[in-house]
């Protein structure tokens, strides 16, 4: 039996090579299925020619080889023997993946994964390519199987490949995941990958080869570049708008702050990121601005308000402007906030208004001392009553107004007031005096002028006012008088008053007519033994 007809009757699927011309003496009955070829065809086909025999000659009788065909894989299985002096290769063939149904779907899956997947041997050649792969490298898959990186992307790159990755695969049996930065020149441009590359091994456990899968993160690197670029603007504006920004979630913790934010609290952003208001500003300042911060959340619409923070002595107040956030399924869970110190304004505001206060108090204190210099010009300082001054000045108005009724002028003189300071001082001849003052101006009406025309005498014009009612007047005037200072200052008991009185127009038309007929009329109470009231003669 020769070594051909051995291999030959073997239930396992078995090619045997002459290494002598590399000529194919036997595809056994199961190979024969397996590739679709016989000794006769398989020695001239492209499978052979081009794929097989390049990778057997480069050294891979050494090791398993994996390979491809329709879209099926195969692992071969090289030993080389010796029979007859001649040298042989055997060459097990074994399918790489155990149903050739399941093989498909997994190829069909693999094809449209979104993402590049291949294996390869342990010389970086290609065993494996899904079609996003053969689509890259503008091949169909049987041109790339047998190929190395160095076909596709250039000697440099596929160096660096093996050198960057693959090689701690193959050599290490190590596990590769990263980031990979690749020219396809069939593109003109760099593309991202992000890979993992994972060792294959045979039923013994050795390595033959790798599995790779890279999926093509270029457009979403270009998205995150975008988003940190326009970010980094954004965050530049934030950092120079001189107004304090920042966002807090629905439990109020701070979800982004500004610089200025940041300094106002001398506290970094790493540091404030998390905390609540009670956290950072504790329960009486935390609570401040936690209530407000609750109604933003509660009401969902924009507020504007003004918010007070106290730091020792110091009080700074911040218009704040704070505006309610919906996430994606459009519900308020956050809100960004900008709040402007207003500290200086509100300082200003409170001295303008401080100032306005103590404008209003002078202004106050002005016209009261003003009415007071009024009164003091106008009045009698012992008495409170009328001046003589003011009594002469406003005197022939009065008259003058009169119109067609009667004025009546009292001319009162205090009976033997000398005697009164003589005996009693004159301090208690003051308060006679202001006794009489107090009764005289009781006794008459707003309109009526009561006025201290000189030492103990005085004037009362009494306006539209008939001579003999004014008469019932003085009569009632001088026994209260009589009655009041005996009550009030009994040692003063016994003074009396006398009253003359005349009137416009039966005793003239203007006052200096009526004084004199007035003082006649007294000085006729005087001589009528006094303590009596006179009309004067028409
Ligand atoms: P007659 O009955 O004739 O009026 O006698 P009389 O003593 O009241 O009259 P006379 O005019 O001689 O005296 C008035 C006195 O009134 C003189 C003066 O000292 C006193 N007298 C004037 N003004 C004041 C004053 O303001 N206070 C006091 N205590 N006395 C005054
Ligand atoms: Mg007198
Ligand atoms: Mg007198």
């Amino acid at each position: 039996m020769t070594i051909f007809s051995v291999f030959t009757q073997l239930n396992q699927a078995y090619l045997l090579v002459d290494l002598s011309d590399w000529s194919i003496p036997v595809v056994n009955a199961r190979a024969a299925n397996m590739l679709r070829q016989t000794e006769k065809t398989l020695e001239s086909s492209d499978l052979w020619c081009s794929r097989l025999k390049p990778l057997l000659q480069a050294g891979m009788s050494e090791s398993d080889l994996v390979f491809h065909i329709d879209s099926a894989l195969y692992q071969a299985r090289c030993s080389e023997i010796v029979a007859e002096e001649q040298r042989f290769l055997a060459i097990n063939l074994i399918p790489f993946l155990s149903s050739s149904s399941h093989q498909r779907d997994v190829f069909a899956l693999l094809d449209n994964l979104g993402a590049y997947v291949y294996c390869k041997d342990v010389n970086y050649n290609y065993t494996y390519a899904n079609r996003q792969v053969c689509d890259l490298f503008g091949y169909p898959l049987e041109e790339v199987i047998g190929q190395s990186d160095a076909r596709f992307f250039g000697a440099d790159t596929a160096k660096a490949l093996v050198e960057g990755s693959d090689c701690y695969v193959i050599e290490d049996g190590e596990v590769i995941e990263k980031e990979e930065i690749n020219y396809v020149p069939g593109l003109g441009e760099y593309r991202h990958y992000l890979t993992v590359k994972k060792p294959l091994h045979n039923e013994h456990g050795e390595i033959i080869g790798l599995f790779g899968i890279s999926t093509d993160v270029t457009e979403l690197k270009v998205a995150e570049r975008r988003l940190r670029d326009s970010e980094t603007k954004l965050s530049t504006i934030l950092d120079n708008v001189g107004a304090y920004v920042y966002i807090k979630d629905s439990e109020r913790r701070f979800r982004y702050i500004n610089k200025k934010t940041e300094e106002l609290f001398g506290l970094s952003s790493d540091k404030i990121l998390g905390m609540n208001n009670y956290e950072l500003l504790g329960d009486i300042q935390g609570e401040e601005f936690d209530r407000t911060d609750r109604q933003v959340f509660e009401a969902g619409t924009r507020m504007a308000c003004i918010e007070t923070f106290n730091a020792g002595d110091d009080t700074y107040y911040y218009w704040s402007v704070k505006i309610p956030l919906e996430n994606d399924s459009g519900e308020i869970d956050q809100y960004i906030g900008m709040s402007m110190d207003i500290t200086e304004q509100k300082k200003l505001e409170y001295q303008v208004r401080e100032a306005n206060r103590a404008l209003k108090e002078k202004v106050r204190e002005i016209s009261h001392l003003r009415d007071e210099l009024h009164d003091q010009a106008i009045r009698d300082a012992l008495t409170g009553l009328y001046n003589r001054r003011f009594m002469e000045d406003k005197v022939e108005q009065t008259f003058d107004d009169r119109r067609a009724g009667a004025c009546t002028l009292m001319m009162i003189d205090v009976d033997h007031f000398k005697k009164v300071n003589d005996e009693l001082g004159h301090k208690k001849g003051d308060q006679v005096l202001q006794l009489l003052a107090t009764l005289m101006q009781d006794e008459c009406r707003v309109e009526d002028m009561v006025c201290r025309y000189g030492g103990e005498e005085f004037l009362i014009l009494l306006p539209a006012t008939d001579i003999h009612v004014a008469f019932r007047k003085a009569e009632w005037i001088r026994k209260r008088y009589e009655v009041l200072v005996a009550e009030t200052y009994p040692e003063a008991a016994g003074s009396t008053i006398s009253i003359g009185l005349a009137s416009a127009p039966d005793h003239g038309a203007d006052f200096s007519s009526v004084y004199h007929c007035a003082d006649e009329a007294l000085y006729g109470a005087k001589s009528k033994g006094r303590n009596c009231s006179v009309m004067a003669h028409i």
